[in-house]
């Protein structure tokens, strides 16, 4: 392989070169390679989806983690929906007053692989012993849960194959029967200049279950097209509205060092482009 072409648009793509496979397989449920690139370092990808890349990772996982952490100020538990590549896990670690994390992932040999070639990402969180690992289909696995999170982060894969169930309002519905009062649910939520449909479509199914829902977004390189959204659900109106000196109090007191993630940027996230706020 010279190089790896992503497919997720008919029209439009990125291309890497391909100096090195590490690992390529069709799994039970995904086809799966991760593979090393001159400018972005070892690269995941999944049905032809980049997933994630050494060298920008960071500013993903950062957004996704400490955004709904520091707007909750206190949280123990916390859900990890997906997240194989154990990015998210790394970042949620960081959190002293968490106390218990759980992680539904579907595919194992994502973990397995992940840990095995893409080693920076998990960064030992798996060994954590705060961490319980679940394989199982995410929306499953809300289904029968009985148990309450402070935050639910869906670190899905595209509405395309098996996360399209993570999109749907049954999903949501069930995040909410699992978060615990103040609790925050943020999700994956495309790419909305490429993907705007994916943005009013999420919008339309959360305000069904939520008092407050919207997103906040950060620019991720190889998640091509522009700002990828994060959507935002919670009942409590007050979190998506802190000032940065509240953030930035509970971020210096945490003592995270980071690469993309500060308070005033966690304020800013959540300012809106006029076209997305126009098609909500
Ligand atoms: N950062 C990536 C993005 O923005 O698209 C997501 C990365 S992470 C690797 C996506 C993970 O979601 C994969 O490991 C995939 O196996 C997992 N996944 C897909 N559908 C799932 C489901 N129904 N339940 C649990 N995990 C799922």
């Amino acid at each position: 392989m010279k190089s790896y072409t992503e497919t997720l648009y008919d029209s439009y793509g990125q291309e890497f070169t391909v100096d090195k496979v590490y690992f390529e397989n069709k799994t039970d449920h995904q086809h799966l390679v991760i593979f090393e690139n001159a400018r972005f370092g070892r690269v995941m990808a999944l049905d032809g989806i980049i997933q994630t890349t050494e060298a920008d990772e960071f500013i993903y996982h950062e957004m996704m983690t400490h955004v709904p952490l520091f707007a909750h100020g206190n949280a123990s538990r916390v859900l990890i929906i997906g997240g194989g590549d154990g990015g998210m896990l790394r970042e949620v670690c960081k959190h002293s007053s968490v106390q218990h994390i759980t992680q539904v992932e579907i595919d194992d040999q994502v973990v397995d692989m992940c840990k095995q070639f893409l080693p920076n990402h998990s960064a030992g969180a798996y060994d954590d012993p705060r961490v319980n690992i679940v394989i199982d289909d995410g929306a499953r696995f809300l289904t029968e849960c009985n148990e309450h999170f402070d935050v639910i982060i869906s670190d899905s894969t595209d509405p395309i194959g098996p996360a399209d169930v993570l999109f749907t309002s049954e999903f949501y519905q069930n995040c909410k029967k699992c978060l615990a009062d103040d609790g925050i649910l943020v999700t994956q939520n495309g790419v909305a200049f490429m993907q705007l449909d994916e943005v009013t479509t999420t919008s339309s199914r959360l305000q069904a279950y939520f008092t407050d829902h919207s997103f906040y977004c950060a620019a991720i390189p190889t998640y091509i097209g522009g700002v990828m959204t994060f959507a935002w659900a919670t009942d409590n109106v007050q979190l998506r509205q802190l000032s940065s000196d509240i953030i930035g109090q509970r971020f210096a007191a945490a003592n995270i060092n980071c690469r993309y993630y500060n308070p005033s940027i966690h304020s800013a996230s959540f300012a809106l482009p006029q076209y997305i706020l126009d098609a909500l």
